[in-house]
Parts: C-alpha cells; structure tokens; sequence
C-alpha cells in the first residue's frame, strides 16, 4: 500500500525543489524555456513518487553534466556545430534524460496503488524499481560525460560498428578517453545512491543499510550497456546531416551556418532524444536483469 502522507509531501518537496533547480539551470543557462517546464514535470514525478533519494541522482545527472557541458567550452566551440542543440536543453532533452526514469517512478506509484507493493522504507531501498531507475540515470549519465569529456580527445575516435577513425565529435564515435569517462559516470552514480540510501536508512531505520552493494554491479553494468547501445544506435539509425556549404556533418536540420542540410545517413525521425530515451531504457531492463540476477 502506498504511504499517502509520504507521497503528498513528496510530491510538494518535488515541485519546490525542481523549480528551484531548474530556475537556476534555466538563469545559468543550461536550460532552454521548455527544459525548465520539462525538467520540473520530471523532476516532480520522480522525486513525488521515487523520494529524495532518486531525485538526487536525478540532480547528480542535470548538475554534473551541465558542468562538463560549460567545461572547456572554448575548445568545444567548433564541435557545437556537430551536436543537434547548443548547450541549453530543451523540453524534449529533458523528457528524452529523464524520461525512462519518470515511468520507472510512474510504475512504482501504480504497484503502491494496487497494493502489490507494501511501502517499508527497507524494501524500498532494495527494490527492482530503484534499480530500473539507476540504470537509467547511470546510462544517460555516461553518455552525456562520454560525449562532453571525449570530444576533447586527441586521438580521433573510432567508429563503433566499422572500427574507421572518425572526426571527434561524430554520432557512433568511440574513444578510450569517452569510455573512461562513461565508466566514472557510472561509479559516480552507484556511489551518490549508495550514500543517499545510507544515509536514508540512519534517519528511518536507526541503522546503516549494509546490504546495498548491488548497486555497483547494477549501474556499472546497465550504464556501459545503455551507453553502448547509444553509440550503436548513433552510428546506424539516428539521422545525421551534412552541411554541402560547410563540408561538414551534422545532428541539425538546418546547420549552424544557416544552411538547409541533408540527410546522409540513419532513419529521418530518429533523432538524438530518442536515441537517449531508447538507450536508457535498454539501460534499466539490463539493471533490472542484474538485480534479478544477484538479489
Ligand atoms: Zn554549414
């Protein structure tokens, strides 16, 4: 049965502190207008009815990504013209990062409802929801590191599905630096829940959870494989564009330069955002695996 107190005050805390995060993405300029309406409907769903702890990693995904999005934006700046949107997300970024997580908080709420699940704050914490939900945040995290850290590799990467050296910044495009980059993201993610979690259980059990190291091999795991399946997908059906005036490829439409591009690979309505939904859902059906596997 669900908790009705606990949910309503989440889900009030959701609204606070989403507006209150996104108001400061949107002023620093790491959300466009309808990110922030995105980045509040998410945030107040997955923190309403997953907790603090899932909205937090949520945040460790927004904050540590739009960080890296403004490190060494100098250098970056030539590559901007590859990605299909600047620096600022949109509404559909949003729903696209933090999209799966939201069903995976959406799902939660229905099992609470329907009394197949019995609120207890120990089962909550090591339950296969959060694990679905670390996946998917592990795997929109890797992603989004591996793309801002490894474009500034000095190797050229190489394409994932023929093993040609690619300019950096290309969709499909692997490097030993990016991958590197994936893998901290998802540590950081394991670790951020596992101190959440630890800390949760102090203040509601009286005690440490202990029981909670699952979690590494879940967001390890699920993270690198999301990811995998991003650069797959990047590298086959995501449209990509080319630019004749610039010579260049491209994620836009219309290029940076003002140019209508044309599509010279990948299926037309495959764009980058369902590329990152689909590949964190595979993200969160692969943690949940794990969890089955090991718990
Ligand atoms: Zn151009």
């Amino acid at each position: 049965m669900i908790d009705v107190n606990y949910t309503l005050i989440n889900i009030i805390a959701g609204v606070i502190f989403s507006s209150l995060i996104a108001g400061f993405g949107y002023k620093k300029e790491s959300l466009s207008k309808s990110g922030f309406i995105g980045a509040l409907i998410v945030g107040t769903i997955i923190f309403g009815f997953g907790g603090w702890i899932w909205f937090t990693l949520l945040i460790a995904f927004f904050v540590s990504s739009s960080i890296l999005t403004k490190y060494k934006l100098k250098a970056k700046k030539h590559l901007a013209e590859k990605f299909a949107k600047g620096g600022r997300r949109d509404f559909w970024q949003a729903l696209a990062n933090a999209g799966v997580g939201s069903i995976v908080a959406i799902l939660l709420l229905y099992h609470m409802l329907t009394g197949s699940i019995e609120f207890s704050f120990e089962t909550f914490y090591a339950s296969i929801f959060t694990a679905a939900f670390i996946g998917a945040m592990s795997t929109v995290t890797a992603d989004t590191w591996a793309t801002e850290i490894g474009v500034l590799s000095k190797e050229w990467p190489r394409m994932i599905t023929n093993w040609k050296k690619v300019p950096p910044g290309t969709s499909g495009g692997v490097s030993k630096l990016g991958t590197l980059c994936s893998l901290a993201a998802t540590l950081f993610i394991a670790l951020a829940a596992i101190i959440c979690i630890e800390i949760d259980a102090l203040f509601h059990l009286g005690r440490l959870h202990g029981d909670i190291l699952w979690i590494l091999p879940v967001s390890v795991i699920g993270g690198l494989v999301g990811a995998l399946v991003d650069s797959i997908m990047g590298a086959t059906i995501q449209a990509i564009y080319y630019c004749d005036k610039c010579k260049k490829e491209t994620e836009r439409k219309i290029h940076l330069c003002g140019e209508k591009t044309r599509q010279i690979r990948g299926i037309s309505w495959f764009s980058n955002d369902l590329v990152n939904f689909l590949s964190s859902l595979v993200g969160a059906i692969v943690a949940s695996l794990i969890y089955i596997l090991i718990v």
